[in-house]
């Protein structure tokens, strides 16, 4: 069998260079992390904050941590002191405990705007909508502790290839326009945060440049 450094490479090779790569490692071992730590890999996922915790403790302090689940604003303390990009920032109240505990910490974290594009009637992330108008309105301007990089969003749990394709283009078109409108001056708003196992390579060709694998490095999750 394949080890998760291995094919972290193999997914690497297959990837345009401006593509970053978020090894999801929620439900897998410390020990499959330091395996492709050991290969070099440095940024990795995970979505319980708990889970998270157990991990930073133990693993080597260089790791980059991505929070990619939904985060509720109670546990955002937790990780304020070293989470290096939360990507699912669904609420302005939720914005606002992040640059609380941010301040806190004396640092700046990097967030993206989760937006809820699937069919699927999940409760989190903005739809279009309400996402241009929330950064149109512009409350989070107040909030220096916080820097909004980009978008993340996940598409349908579908066979569909078309409509998968059609819904990472509608976050590529939403990015495009909150760029060219609101964040034009700023540099670090550029992260695309889509495509997962199933879907990555549909999520590049449609704009992404950052993917979140996590059982095609892995295996399947154990819950
Ligand atoms: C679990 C998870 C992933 C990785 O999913 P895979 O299908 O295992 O690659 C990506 N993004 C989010 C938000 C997740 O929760």
């Amino acid at each position: 069998m394949k080890n998760p450094s291995q094919i972290i490479k193999e997914i690497k090779q297959t990837l345009p260079p401006y593509v970053q790569l978020v090894a999801v490692s929620k439900f897998h071992p410390a020990s499959m992390i330091e395996e492709a730590y050991a290969g070099g890999h440095r940024m990795f996922g995970e979505s319980h904050v708990q889970e998270l915790q157990q991990k930073y403790e133990v693993l080597p302090k260089d790791i980059e941590w991505h929070f990619i689940g939904h985060l509720q604003t109670n546990k955002v303390k937790y990780i304020a002191p070293y989470v290096r990009l939360i990507h699912a920032v669904d609420t302005h109240k939720l914005l606002e405990e992040i640059n609380k505990q941010a301040q806190k910490c004396n640092r700046i974290i990097d967030c993206l705007l989760e937006l809820h594009i699937a069919q699927e009637e999940t409760k989190y992330g903005f739809s279009a909508d309400e996402m241009y108008n929330y950064v149109k309105q512009g409350e989070w301007r107040q909030l220096e502790n916080v820097r909004i990089c980009g978008l993340m969003c996940m598409a349908s749990n579908v066979e569909d290839e078309a409509q998968i394709a059609n819904e990472f283009n509608q976050a590529e078109t939403l990015f495009r326009r909150l760029k060219q409108e609101f964040f034009a001056q700023q540099d670090s708003f550029s992260i695309r945060s889509w495509g997962m196992s199933d879907d990555y390579p549909i999520a590049v060709e449609n704009g992404s440049n950052m993917i979140r694998v996590g059982s095609k490095i892995f295996g399947p999750r154990v819950y």
